[in-house]
């Protein structure tokens, strides 16, 4: 059994407690109109290129053999990893969890959409006590949550719109079966309610009471505030693919502390940021 990675980022401070190691997978049910990871929606392997460094030797078969292209102008988007490889790559920092509380989360992507795969790494981690964190967009069948939970700590859950119609405008999909998923989730595993911010989508009030009803126990640590960026549009521009950039605008530092006072006058942690 394989898996698909396409990036794996060391020392990440925003994806968990502590020091982690982040490991991005392949493959997304979503089309996000935002996305910030472009290369991470398909599931199939991706070719990138950069003009600037392309020397023009044609080593690479009319770009057809990424591997050999001598000046990395032309590369594959992710490797393939069998759980152990991975596992192995994920402890080379161990003694960084250990010192911070740390440990690793699986990105992507929807780390659901290989869950399998995930299954056995996580089986690995936990035999090594390892804290591990699930960032999802929350579009999977239950039972593929219901396969992890025995191995999870904490999930990082993406809530992008309470509006269903809006939300499947912005994303592909309607949101009922996130919704469905988080009702089930929030009462037995601890998670860090993720929202994507974009300016005049879901900076308002309405979308954040409706978000304050799904907040119905203590296993919401803490809600983040993702304020939208736009630094994914260099990757746009050189994936070799059919998705095209789209900018949104980000909120104003003030629209954000606005939202932010509004669940910390309720009692909830909130932070702006990963
Ligand atoms: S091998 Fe690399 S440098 Fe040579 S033509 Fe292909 S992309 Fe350009």
């Amino acid at each position: 059994m394989t898996g698909e990675i396409f990036s794996i980022q060391k020392y990440a401070l925003h994806d968990g407690p502590g020091i982690r190691t982040t490991v991005f997978m392949k493959g997304c049910p979503l089309t996000c109109q935002w996305c910030h990871n472009p290369e991470s929606i398909s599931r199939e392997q991706e070719r990138i290129f950069y003009k600037d460094k392309c020397i023009g030797c044609n080593t690479c078969d009319a770009f057809t053999k990424p591997d050999l292209c001598p000046s990395e102008a032309l590369k594959y988007v992710s490797r393939t990893y069998s759980p152990e490889d991975l596992f192995d790559e994920i402890m080379k920092d161990h003694v960084f969890y250990e010192q911070s509380g740390g440990g690793v989360t699986f990105s992507g992507g929807e780390p659901l959409l290989q869950v399998d795969f995930l299954l056995e790494v996580l089986k690995l981690c936990k035999q090594h006590d390892l804290h591990v964190t699930i960032d999802t967009c929350g579009f999977a069948p239950w039972t593929s949550f219901d396969k992890i939970l025995p191995y999870v700590d904490l999930f990082l859950y993406d809530v992008k719109h309470t509006d269903s119609k809006i939300h499947k405008e912005l994303t592909g999909v309607a949101n009922d079966l996130i919704i469905d998923n988080l009702k089930k989730l929030i009462e037995i595993k601890d998670i860090y309610l993720r929202l994507p911010i974009l300016e005049g989508i879901n900076d308002t009030k309405e979308h954040l009471e409706e978000v304050k009803k799904l907040i119905t126990s203590d296993h919401v640590l803490q809600v983040n505030l993702l304020p939208y960026h736009n630094y994914a549009e260099n990757k746009y521009e050189h994936l070799m693919n059919d998705y095209e950039f789209k900018p949104f605008k980000r909120p104003s530092d003030e629209a954000l502390e606005s939202l932010e006072s509004f669940f910390v006058n309720q009692g909830i942690k909130t932070v702006i940021g990963g």
